[in-house]
């Protein structure tokens, strides 16, 4: 069976650019299937980002806070990040809306199949499934494999790694209008260690133990520093554990293009949509989407879509400062926090800065490091 279209994988990306698809007009008269292994995902995860104003998912938020605090152990800053506001999403919501919308388009099929093939023959991507093959004219893959990335020394790849609680404490402990963006002040063991708090109500929370670095950790290193975190920081000694998530993304800025053709293209994590120096890829991965549906009415290869700019080499030295020194991510991002404002170093994060800005945003940090990180770059590439 032929499809113009054929998007693999029904998570964040392979979702956003079906529904994207669906809303046009101009993909109305196209077919497009959306392949995945497993049609009841269950809520495996939640998605924050920040945005400023009224947005498309406000929908189905969860929760939404006014403030961040930073901590590095030596300062502790609560922001206010007006005009911004800090959002959640649960992926169930998010599963749930998007598919309702999917089966009110006659022109996508979504069916279920574990991919076990892709190849590019005569112009066109045969898609093997463990039981059918399809043809697709163009084809979106957001199956990601770590492998390509751990079998190249060009680009350092890190990972933000982390497990999350959800509790309910037994009396009311949390500020609810606050989220803890990134409190460093934690062992950092050597690496780049934080607690992340978004508290739901007075008595509820997620608290994730994250790193930014290369290996994972035992499920019980994690879950011990959550469980001291609670009772040495957040002073609560009676809770209950509601739900976990865990979950390991990518921070590299290896060339994921090299993997696209002109029919063919990686989407979500799997196209490198993950933002390099932080992770937060649901918010960007809208965006690129956004930016796609005009792309694919011109028709062009997909391989010309992704362009390097100045925002790549930036994230490029702050993971050669994190992957030569694990240990300096606090003192980084401690500084960057302590010296400017939230709304400045998300506008750099969301790539919307000018040159002065991000100029601003690099001089806040330790100077020393990103001058020696970039001269090693210059010499090298
Ligand atoms: C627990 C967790 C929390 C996160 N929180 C945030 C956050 O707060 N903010 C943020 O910006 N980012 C966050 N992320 C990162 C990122 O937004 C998510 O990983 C996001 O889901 C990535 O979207 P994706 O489409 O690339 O991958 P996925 O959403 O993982 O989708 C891939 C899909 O492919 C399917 N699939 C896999 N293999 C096959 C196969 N062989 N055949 C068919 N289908 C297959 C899977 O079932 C899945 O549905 C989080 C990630 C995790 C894991």
């Amino acid at each position: 069976m032929t499809y113009d279209y054929i998007i693999i994988g029904a998570g964040a990306s392979g979702l956003l650019l079906a529904n994207a698809m669906g809303k046009d007009s101009f993909f109305a008269e196209r077919s497009i299937l959306l392949l995945d292994k497993d049609l009841d995902k269950p809520n495996d995860r939640t998605w924050c980002f920040w945005e400023k104003g009224k947005g498309e998912f406000d929908a189905i938020l969860h929760k939404t806070w006014d403030h961040i605090l930073v901590a590095d152990g030596s300062y502790s800053k609560r922001m206010a990040i007006d005009p911004y506001k800090y959002k959640m999403i649960r992926a169930k919501d998010f599963y749930n809306t998007s598919r309702t919308a999917i089966n009110g388009c006659p022109n996508i099929t979504f069916l279920k199949g574990k991919v076990v093939g892709i190849e590019e023959r005569d112009n066109q991507i045969i898609v093997s499934t463990d039981s059918l093959t399809f043809v697709g004219k163009k084809v979106f893959n957001s199956i990601f494999d770590y492998k390509p990335l751990l079998q190249q020394k060009k680009y350092p790849v890190l990972q933000q790694h982390f497990i999350g609680w959800f509790i309910k404490s037994a009396s009311p402990i949390f500020d609810s209008e606050q989220a803890t963006f990134m409190d460093f002040s934690i062992p950092q063991i050597g690496n780049t260690r934080f607690m992340y708090v978004l508290p739901l109500s007075e008595t509820e929370a997620l608290v994730e133990y994250t790193l930014f670095s290369k290996n994972l950790l035992s499920t019980q290193e994690y879950e011990e520093a959550i469980s001291n975190y609670i009772k040495n920081n957040l002073a609560c000694h009676h809770y209950e554990i509601l739900d976990r998530e865990k979950g390991n993304i990518p921070m590299s800025c290896y060339d994921f293009n090299i993997h696209n053709s002109k029919h063919l293209m990686h989407i979500g994590v799997a196209g490198g949509w993950a933002k390099p120096s932080s992770g937060f890829t649901f918010m960007r991965t809208h965006q690129k989407t956004m930016a796609l549906i005009p792309f694919l009415k011109e028709n062009r290869p997909l391989n010309t879509f992704h362009k390097k700019d100045r925002f790549w080499f930036y994230d490029l030295l702050l993971l050669d400062i994190l992957s030569r020194d694990n240990s300096k991510g606090r003192l980084i991002f401690g500084q960057l926090f302590k010296n400017r404002s939230p709304q400045k170093i998300f506008a750099f994060l969301d790539e919307k800065s000018t040159i002065w800005q991000d100029l601003s945003i690099i001089l806040a940090c330790p100077k020393k490091e990103f001058i020696r990180a970039f001269l090693r770059r210059l010499f090298l590439i």
